[in-house]
């Protein structure tokens, strides 16, 4: 299998993988988006709160949150504890305000200070004056499956296009170049050329346009990957975890086939 890194920037992370097939690239996708355990607020402890807004729409507002996620924190599943209220296991986000003002993540105080809210400016409830919101929120790994809160990245998976063009079959390329809601199609000295291949979403509208000339379709053997991530951590490490959660499962696999 040949892997290349096609773009890496403000996290996200563009890859191709060749010579395997969609079943392949697919649990690569499901492993990021339901596997790889990340914090989030997964339960609020409110002692005072007078805003118009209710203590559960406020919990669901914290649990939404992206948190920053260092490695070391122990599932709570795993944690001696049992409680998943230790500091191997879980870490808590406090807060005391009073209005009038808007209270942002940033005024959340962390008992870990590398477990913080991504986007610091995201408003929690804006308090009219003399209204107070105090509470403990208690952030912990979890899983995307069982929750989106948990879900590390936004991730998808795309067929490398394949465009095969007949440069004998015309001699005019505007209405085929026109086509392409990407604008990906150019003409050059009478000839057709795609400028940006993966660009293409293989929609076809070139192909109805030019069918005497052009032929769209996905390599089923090679994939481009996106993965997005929501800031927890970085892109690089969620495919790395992703692609160790698969190897142990295969790891397993195989040991318990050894038993048989
Ligand atoms: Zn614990």
């Amino acid at each position: 299998m040949e892997v290349e890194i096609r773009d890496s920037e403000d996290g996200t992370l563009r890859f191709s993988i060749s010579e395997t097939n969609p079943a392949f690239a697919n649990s690569i996708r499901r492993t990021i988006l339901q596997e790889v355990p990340v914090m989030a607020i997964d339960e609020v402890e409110v002692a005072a709160n007078d805003s118009v807004m209710d203590d559960e729409i406020l919990a669901h507002r914290l649990g939404q949150m992206p948190l920053t996620t260092p490695e070391g924190y122990l599932l709570p599943s795993k944690c001696d504890c049992r409680e998943g209220r230790c500091s191997n296991c879980s870490v808590d986000l406090t807060l005391e305000a009073e209005g009038p003002g808007v209270v942002r993540a940033s005024d959340m105080e962390s008992s870990d200070t590398e477990v913080i809210p991504v986007q610091d400016k995201s408003p929690i409830a804006r308090l009219g004056d003399g209204q107070s919101l105090k509470f403990t929120a208690i952030a912990r790994l979890g899983f995307g499956k069982d929750h989106a809160n948990w879900q590390p990245a936004v991730a998808s998976y795309k067929y490398m296009p394949v465009i095969n063009i007949d440069q004998e079959a015309r001699d005019d390329w505007e209405e085929c170049v026109e086509a392409c809601p990407k604008g990906i199609l150019e003409e050059s000295d009478g000839e057709l050329n795609v400028t940006d291949l993966e660009e293409c979403t293989i929609c076809g509208a070139c192909v109805e346009a030019c069918p005497d000339a052009i032929e769209v379709d996905g390599d089923p053997t090679k994939f481009i990957i996106n993965v997005e991530s929501t800031g927890a951590m970085s892109p690089e490490r969620i495919v790395r975890e992703a692609l160790e959660i698969l190897s142990d499962k295969c790891d397993e696999f195989s040991e318990k086939t050894d038993k048989l």
